[in-house]
């Protein structure tokens, strides 16, 4: 059988990374992605089954897709999601399978999940300190995100990233404590820019605290930060590492320095629609296929449309 030819846009790139969301739903309101209240969430049905994703993510596999993201909403919300870990880890190309997660349920799901072959962990974490939790949050469970760290860490997952999100006003004061932890526990810390991705639609450009500014703060902090060359030139981050040899920080600057000439991902929706791009308004509907005897070649076809369709660049400024 010939090799089908890689998922390439028109503009070059090569997709090898699907992000897979598999539920809308979640524990923790954060301000800056849900409402506060009334959020009306999809009805079960509507979601695709782990069945669906299984099957989603074999075609995308034959395509060149060989990295994976779990997502959503929260995804530990979702009944058993190491299932649906342990059916993605069998698919042949798949050699990497990530959780991003708020971390709120993660203590008691890590070794579930790790033995089902999850490899590496992104757990959100904008702040230690339990008041600002709730007021970012509007929940309290900061105790529960860091035990869920803990955990991970114990059980010995290949990487475990922490990921916070920098807003001004906000996360100056957290940008130190946040550090000092991430240095003691030897985890790798990165800031990702505010982005206008707000259910309340409230996002202001100079809301956004730039890599460069928390760089500054950390390098009068701390010490200075010396840029780490990175392995893979997909990866949205900007890596640093401490001078003084104790731990690496990481930037993803969406607004002050796109990334988009080297995206290599496409997502998919928990209700089965196809995006390339997080800014994207254009969906391409796998659902329909999935639930209606399309063929792996339509599916096929689907994910070549979704990819060829993609912009130069997200927009978003
Ligand atoms: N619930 C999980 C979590 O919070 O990690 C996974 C889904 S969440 C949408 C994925 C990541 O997007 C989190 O790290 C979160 O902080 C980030 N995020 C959400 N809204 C954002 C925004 N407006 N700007 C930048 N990052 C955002
Ligand atoms: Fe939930 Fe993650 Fe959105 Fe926060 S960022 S509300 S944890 S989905």
């Amino acid at each position: 059988m010939t090799k089908p030819t890689p998922l390439i846009d028109s503009h070059g790139r090569v997709h090898t990374s699907l992000r897979i969301s598999i539920t809308d739903r979640c524990n923790i309101r954060c301000f800056y992605c849900m409402p506060a209240e009334n959020v009306v969430f999809r009805p079960r049905e509507e979601l695709l089954t782990y069945e669906e994703i299984e099957r989603f993510a074999s075609v995308a596999a034959r395509l060149g897709i060989n990295r994976l993201r779990i997502t959503g909403g929260e995804p530990l919300v979702r009944n058993n999601l190491a299932g649906l870990i342990e059916r993605l880890s069998t698919i042949a190309g798949i050699n990497d399978i990530a959780l991003t997660t708020n971390g709120v349920l993660l203590a008691e799901q890590a070794a579930a999940l790790k033995n089902a072959g999850l490899q590496r962990l992104n757990i959100s974490l904008d702040t230690l300190d339990d008041d600002v939790f709730f007021q970012l949050s509007r929940r309290r469970g900061i105790d529960q995100v860091i035990a869920g760290i803990h955990q991970a860490k114990k059980l010995g997952f290949d990487k475990i990233r922490l990921n916070a999100i920098a807003i001004k006003s906000i996360t100056e004061q957290e940008i130190v404590p946040l550090a000092t932890f991430a240095r003691q526990y030897n985890l790798e810390l990165r800031f990702i820019e505010f982005m206008p991705l707000d259910a309340d639609d409230q996002w202001q450009r100079q809301q956004v605290l730039t890599g460069d500014e928390i760089k500054k703060i950390l390098e009068t902090a701390f010490c200075k930060l010396l840029p780490v060359t990175r392995d893979d030139a997909s990866q949205p981050a900007v890596d640093f590492r401490f001078s003084d040899g104790q731990g690496r920080i990481g930037f993803i600057n969406p607004l002050s320095h796109p990334f988009c000439h080297n995206c290599n991902r496409i997502r998919i929706t928990a209700e089965g629609q196809l995006r390339n791009c997080l800014f994207s308004t254009t969906e391409w509907d796998a659902r329909e296929l999935l639930r209606n005897e399309g063929t792996d070649d339509e599916l096929e076809t689907l994910i070549r449309s979704c990819v060829s369709g993609k912009n130069a660049a997200h927009g978003i400024d």
